[in-house]
């Protein structure tokens, strides 16, 4: 991670750009452009606010960095990006000045890119399989396809570039869209645009699923999941929410009462799992869901205005290694705690978190605590958490995830003096659609069950994103809504004819 103040990384990058005089630049030379760091707040301050911890390429670096895609003829980061944005294509028109065309091209297959330009892993993803990453034998030196594609998001948010599609006239047909996260925003959007009456039903106060109550303010503001469910409004898209279907209606009530003609699952993965050790119920335990959820759905960080407490914290322990780990130990951080440790059963490199999450989290002062588990949670006599007993591990032979299988050591346990518990061990779906309607079919995670085209074991019934893929990420669960958005579309075109 850099050091260097964002002023200094745009005059680095102002005076590489005048080097490059605008003249055709030859393979060699651009791989020898070095890679343009992300502008990020000091890690000390940063640790005492909520503001977004990247800061975002300023121009220069922009066109820089656009310089070192060398327009491969076989574009290998397409293949690894799950919608399959022309990438060459939005790079060389950023590297053209032209961001309005740049723009356009990133939204003929991507709804949300200044979401996507700050949470997607792109590591794991396009700019896994980019020629310049493959050329410097170095992962990390790939172009940084993310922080180009985020700029470029930004330039059209911040000059009024980012409008609404356009909606065809209206058809008389009705979609009802479950949920608000990614996948059904791009479902109700593409919907939408075709010209049938979406509405949007969701269980939560506000709409925009895990990226408004469990992804960090600091990571991802707010404002800019707001602006594209403004968008699903301008578009004529009704949102009903505090309203849960299983309870306030069934799946079934959505067709034979409200007279709608075909329904979009996208209820996500929202349901935490636990330990299951003995202790998980004292006082200072929490999911990493209640956490976050309060944290940024509750704003439980201002504490004047909140609409809920937060457990005051000092020595926090968190039990995971993915990026829900990562985002409540940053979030317990800037509540106020001391000491915040990441307590994981594997070892770094088998951490399903983002390695950029990882390294912000260790320049913010987060303690590592890796091979170790906890089995036993202690209490003091007033029922609240005073310890946790932790158990270490050794690595032995890779499972069926391919990442090498904890081996407990014994006679290891130890204990850790702590006063909060927060586990982040992962998410399962909520059973309640498919406990009020039996015939959905699931399988054994109680996924619902989805073909190719997004389409259940209900008529007329399509699903997509976490309900189906299990925690996923949110450029895959927007992958879903599209594809099936695209098959309830063909279908009510079959039904109007
Ligand atoms: P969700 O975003 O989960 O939205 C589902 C919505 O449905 C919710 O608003 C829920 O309230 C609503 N709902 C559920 N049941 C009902 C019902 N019965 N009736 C009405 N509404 C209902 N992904 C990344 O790509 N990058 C990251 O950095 C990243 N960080 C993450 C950090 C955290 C803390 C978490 C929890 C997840 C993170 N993810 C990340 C994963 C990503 O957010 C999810 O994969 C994605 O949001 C899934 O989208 P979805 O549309 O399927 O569901
Ligand atoms: Fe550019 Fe890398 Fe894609 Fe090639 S693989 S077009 S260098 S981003």
């Amino acid at each position: 991670m850099s050091h260097l103040s964002p002023t200094e990384l745009k005059t680095h990058a102002s005076e590489i750009w005048k080097s490059l005089d605008g003249r055709e630049l030859r393979m060699k030379e651009r791989l020898g452009i070095p890679l343009q760091e992300m502008p990020s707040q000091d890690p000390l301050v940063r640790c005492t606010n909520m503001n977004e911890v990247a800061l975002g390429y300023s121009e220069e670096q922009v066109r820089v960095e656009s310089a070192r895609c060398l327009q491969c003829k076989n574009p290998t980061c397409i293949d690894g990006c799950p919608v399959r944005i022309d990438i060459p294509g939005f790079i060389q028109a950023a590297f053209d000045g032209d961001y309005a065309k740049s723009l356009g091209i990133i939204k003929e297959s991507s709804l949300l890119p200044a979401i996507c330009g700050r949470v997607c892993p792109q590591e794991s993803q396009c700019q896994a399989t980019c020629t310049v990453g493959r050329s410097l034998k170095d992962v990390g030196k790939a172009v940084s396809i993310g922080r180009i594609e985020r700029y470029v998001a930004d330039w059209g948010r911040e000059n009024g570039k980012s409008r609404p599609p356009a909606v065809k006239p209206e058809t008389g047909k009705r979609v009802a869209v479950i949920g608000s996260g990614p996948a059904s925003i791009t479902a109700a959007a593409d919907i939408r645009k075709e010209g049938h009456t979406v509405t949007v039903f969701e269980a939560f106060h506000k709409p925009g699923g895990v990226m408004i109550y469990g992804i960090p303010e600091f990571r991802l503001p707010k404002k800019i999941v707001q602006e594209e469910i403004d968008a699903l409004t301008t578009m004529g898209v009704e949102l009903r929410t505090n309203f849960l279907i299983g309870r306030t209606r069934t799946l079934h009530e959505l067709f034979e009462k409200d007279g709608y003609d075909a329904v979009f699952i996208g209820s996500g993965a929202g349901l935490p799992k636990f330990m299951n050790v003995p202790g998980e119920n004292f006082v200072g335990v929490f999911s990493a869901n209640e956490y976050l959820t309060r944290a940024n759905l509750m704003k439980a960080y201002d504490s004047e205005h909140a609409a809920t407490p937060i457990y005051p914290s000092r020595r926090v322990v968190v039990v995971g290694g993915g990026n829900v780990a990562m985002d409540s130990a940053r979030m317990a951080k800037r509540l106020g705690a001391d000491e915040v440790t990441i307590v994981y059963r594997r070892t770094e490199v088998e951490m399903p978190a983002r390695v950029e999450e990882v390294a912000h989290a260790k320049e913010e002062g987060i303690n590592f605590f890796l091979l170790a588990n906890p089995v036993e949670i202690l209490g003091n006599d007033k029922g609240r958490v005073r310890a946790v007993r932790v158990l270490r591990y050794s690595l032995g032979e890779p499972d069926d995830s391919g990442r090498r299988r904890p081996v407990p050591i014994e006679g290891s346990e130890m204990e850790m003096e702590v006063d909060t518990v927060i586990v982040a061990i992962g998410n399962e779906s909520n059973p309640l659609i498919h406990r009020t309607t039996p015939e959905l079919a699931t399988d054994s995670h109680g996924h619902i069950v989805a073909d190719e085209e997004g389409k259940t074991s209900m008529d007329r019934v399509y699903a997509g994103g976490d309900i189906v893929l299990g925690s996923a990420t949110v450029i895959l669960a927007m992958g879903e809504g599209r594809k099936a958005a695209a098959a309830i579309n063909r279908l009510l075109d079959i039904t109007q004819a």
